[in-house]
Formats: C-alpha cells, structure tokens, sequence
C-alpha cells in the first residue's frame, strides 16, 4: 500500500505546544486562572498526545465577555465585510487543510482518508457557504438581529466540521461565539484558533475554552450567554435543557440516533451494499446520522446478508495515517468499553454475532466490524445507541411493518431507503420519523441543507436558511432589558 501520511507538521504544531494547549480568548491564548489541565491520547497508540488548560468558572467569565464586547462591533459590520472574514477563514483551512487532516486523525483516530477527504473539505465548504449568507442575509434577514453571544458544546466524532457547522452561521449571522469543543478532541480547534489569528479575526469574537462536562455546564448555565447549541448526546442534552430553562436562553440540540436503513427486496443489493459499508462503518460507526439499524425484506434477508459479511471481510481496519485504511481507532477505551458491552447484551439477548476476521492491531482501541442479525426489536441492540462500527438488523415482510420498525425508536434523526420503485420509497421517506430522509443514498451532507432531528434526536436545524435562523431573532426582541454584562 501507500506510504502512511507523514505527521511531521503535526508533531511540530504539537511540539510548539509541548507546554500546554491553553485557552483562545479575546484573540490570544490564555492559561487556565485556576492553572488546571488535563491530558489527552492519541487513540490508535494509547500515547499521550497534548496538555490543555481545563476551563473553569472564570475562564468562561472572560470569554464571555470578550465575546460580549466584540458582539457589537461584529453585528455593525457590513454584511460583506463579515463576508469577507468568512472567506479568509475558509481559505486558510484549505491552505492548511493537510495539516487539519493529520492533527484530527492523530486526535480522534479516524483514518486519513476520511479527515482529508470529508472532514476538512466539508468544513471549508461550510465557511465558504455561510460567506454568501452573510452578505445576502443583510437583506434576507433585514428584519432579523443576531441572537447576540452563542455559547457552543461540541462533540469528538467530527471536532473540526462539527465546530464549522456551528462557528460559520453564528458568526455569518452576526453573534460572537464561545466554543467548547469535546475534551477527547480539542487540537484542530485550537488550530483553528490560530488560523484565526492569522486570518486577523477581530478579538472576542471567536473565544475557544477547553475542558469537560463540568466546563460546559459552566458555559450552558453562564447568565452572559444568548444562546446555547450543542451538540453531543441526548443525556447531556436533556441535562442542557433543564439548566437553561427559564433562563431565556435560545437552544438547538443536536442529539443522538439509531438510524434505520431499510432494504426493500427489488433494491439495487449492491448499491444497497455499498450503502450500508459507508452508514455504519463511515468513522467507525461513530456518526450520529449513522445508519446502525438495517431493516431488510424477508425474501431477500438471508443473500443480502450473506453478501454483507463477504463484503465485511475486505474491510482494513487499522493505523489511521496508513491512507488504506477503512476504519481507524475508537476515540477512546471508555467508549471501547461500552461498545463492547453493548455488543455482549445483544448476543445474551439472542442475536446472532458476526465479526470481520480482519486483524486488528495489538495495541491502540480498535474493533472490527460487527453484525448482530436477528435482533429482537425491543432489544438493547435494537434500541440503545452504540455509536461503534456495530449493525444490527431484522427482517420485515410488508412496507408498513418496515414502517413500523422503523419509527420504534426514540430517536428520529435520519433514514436510508433502499428501492427501485421511486412511488414505494418515496411514500416511505414521508411515513418515516426522521429529520432527513435519503433514498437510494446515505450520509449526504450539504451546507445548503438543514440537518437535525426529531423526538429525541433533538430539535433545530443546522446548514442553509433554516441553520441561519436559528442564529437569528426577530426585530422587536432588542427592546427587552439587555443582559448585564458578564
Ligand atoms: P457528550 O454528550 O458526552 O458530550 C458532548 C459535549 O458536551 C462535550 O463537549 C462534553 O464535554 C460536553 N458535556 C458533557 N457533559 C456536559 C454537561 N453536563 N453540560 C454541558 N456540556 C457537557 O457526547 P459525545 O460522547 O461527545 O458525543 C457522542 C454523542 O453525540 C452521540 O450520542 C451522537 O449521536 C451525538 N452526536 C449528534 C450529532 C447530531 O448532529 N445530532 C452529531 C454528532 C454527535
């Protein structure tokens, strides 16, 4: 195969680093006031990778009002001056896109190919899109004022898109912003920081404060803040929820899934293949649009199946760098851990368990592919979210009881439907509780497109106009009693 990807850049970023990653706020880096940090490993080796400053209550104190001075002056900006910040953003992520690709991977374990090739690009695209709508939104919105500062909690599996997603229409749309990005993955983001600097970002506007859950309930409890986005798990979620109840506080929650692929029997099967190689085994299966539950027509269940395992056997799991591989490391041994766990109350529950022969390396948190078949719908499997390279599927007879199994879940954030007759997969796509639907196609993301959830996947959109509004409120809300200052 090819030479693994070199990581020379990468370790020197990390070695101008080598004392401590610290807080990006008010356009520089900070220590922590109460001096705490923490440690982070690079999950394919179990190798320490960095140090950072653990943001405490008066970290947050000074983003936030970093972030609330700058506020102002950004939103007076002229539509295409903000545009214009949200090129040069944009540009020098592409400018430095190798060097993003090998830092995230380092960081999250996911393979090379998928950082260069997805993460990167998509979050450059990102920035490039939410450009356009800071300059047409000056009319678009003409009646509409930012919400003002946003406070945003981020997740591991997509550090770096996931912070494009949220940083690009908060700031298009004219608020400031203070980031936390998830504790396992904090590197790329304070790149980004620096690429910030670099682009010659106004101070405030983008503040970056690491650490754990314990900093983000700072942050999601902070009086000074407009707004809350997050997005992580339902658990954290619902806990979110309560604490900015009645605070007044905007919220969007980005939450967990348990996304059914449906397979009908006059499908392309190995389209349908292809499809289910790229919902469940995309980033190690840690996507929350994954597509973990398969739902296959009886009469074709049994080849379907056998084709599947075959093709699950030509799957490389391995180093990330190394740019052959298909699935790199699980973030971290916890959730190694907890994937693991899942997969064993699946089998005591009665699936039946096929894991790939492929070898794994001897150290480092990795898992091969896995296949729980025949799994019982009000199973564990069935229900909970593995978030790991972990499938499982059952059999329907009818399009209703695919239906049926399909909305028997508490989540509701994507469906895959798999069928050569464009009436049946279209009266399926409308029958199903998702917030997107694909047909014939998975993990399609696009920044003009609104993403998000229903039921417990959360509410709020992120991409295109509905993700701007989400960063804007309706002209009128400016005569309340302005927030105090923090
Ligand atoms: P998590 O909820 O544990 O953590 C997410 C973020 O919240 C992290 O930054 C964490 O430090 C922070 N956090 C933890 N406790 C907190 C608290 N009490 N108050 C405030 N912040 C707190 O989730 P995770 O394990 O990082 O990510 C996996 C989950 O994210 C999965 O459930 C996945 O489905 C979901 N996810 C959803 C989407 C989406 O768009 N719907 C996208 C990616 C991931």
């Amino acid at each position: 195969g090819a030479a693994p990807e070199s990581d020379t850049e990468a370790r020197a970023f990390l070695a101008r680093h080598a004392g401590g990653f610290r807080h990006f706020i008010n356009g520089g880096f900070v220590a922590s006031k109460g001096g705490e940090t923490f440690e982070t490993f690079e999950p394919a080796t179990g190798r320490a990778l960095a140090r950072l400053a653990k943001g405490d209550a008066a970290d947050v104190d000074a983003a936030v009002a970093a972030a609330r001075k700058a506020q102002g002056p950004w939103a007076k900006l002229s539509g295409h001056q903000r545009a214009r910040h949200l090129y040069a953003l944009a540009r020098m992520i592409q400018r430095h896109a190798r060097l993003l690709a090998v830092v995230e991977t380092l960081d999250n374990g996911k393979p090379i190919r998928e950082t260069r090739d997805i993460d990167i690009p998509l979050a450059a695209r990102h920035f490039y899109h939410h450009a356009g709508w800071a300059q047409v939104g000056e009319r678009e919105f003409a009646d509409h004022l930012p919400v003002g500062v946003v406070g945003q909690i981020i997740p591991w599996n997509f550090p770096f898109l996931m912070l494009a997603w949220k940083v690009a229409p908060a700031l298009a749309a004219g608020n400031t912003v203070v980031l936390k990005p998830a504790e396992y993955t904090s590197l790329t983001a304070l790149l980004f920081a620096e690429l910030c600097e670099a682009a010659g970002l106004p101070p405030g506007v983008i503040n970056i404060v690491t650490g754990d859950g314990e900093t983000g309930s700072l942050i999601a409890a902070h009086a000074g803040i407009d707004k809350i986005a997050f997005t992580g798990s339902t658990e954290v979620g619902r806990l979110i929820r309560q604490a900015t109840a009645g605070s007044g506080k905007a919220l969007t929650l980005e939450l967990g899934g348990k996304s059914p692929f449906i397979v009908f029997e006059d499908a392309d099967i190995d389209g349908a293949i292809e499809g289910i190689v790229d919902a469940i085994w995309f980033n190690q299966g840690e996507v929350c649009c994954a597509g973990s539950r398969l739902l296959v027509q009886e009469g074709i269940a049994e080849t379907f199946l056998a084709r599947l395992k075959r093709r699950m056997e030509t799957l490389r799991v391995g180093p990330p760098l190394d740019k052959c591989i298909d699935m790199g490391a699980i973030v971290d041994p916890v959730q190694l851990e907890r994937i693991d766990r899942l997969v064993k109350a699946g089998v005591a529950e009665g699936a039946s368990l096929y894991q790939a022969p492929c070898p794994l390396p001897a150290s480092g948190c990795f898992y091969p592919p896995t296949l729980l078949s025949g799994v019982q719908p009000a199973s564990t499997a069935a229900q909970e979210e593995i978030f790991g390279p972990v499938l499982v599927s059952m059999t329907f007879r009818t399009p209703d009881e695919a239906v049926m199994l399909a909305n028997n879940s508490r989540y509701g954030l994507a469906a895959s439907i798999w069928s050569e007759t464009i009436g049946l997969a279209l009266d399926i796509a409308a029958k199903v509780q998702a917030g997107v639907v694909w047909v014939n196609a998975t993990n399609l993301f696009d920044a003009g497109a609104g993403f998000g959830g229903v039921k417990e996947s959360g509410f709020g959109r992120e991409g295109g106009r509905e993700g701007m509004l989400e960063y804007l409120k309706p002209k009128g809300w400016e005569k309340r009693k302005p927030r105090p200052a923090a």
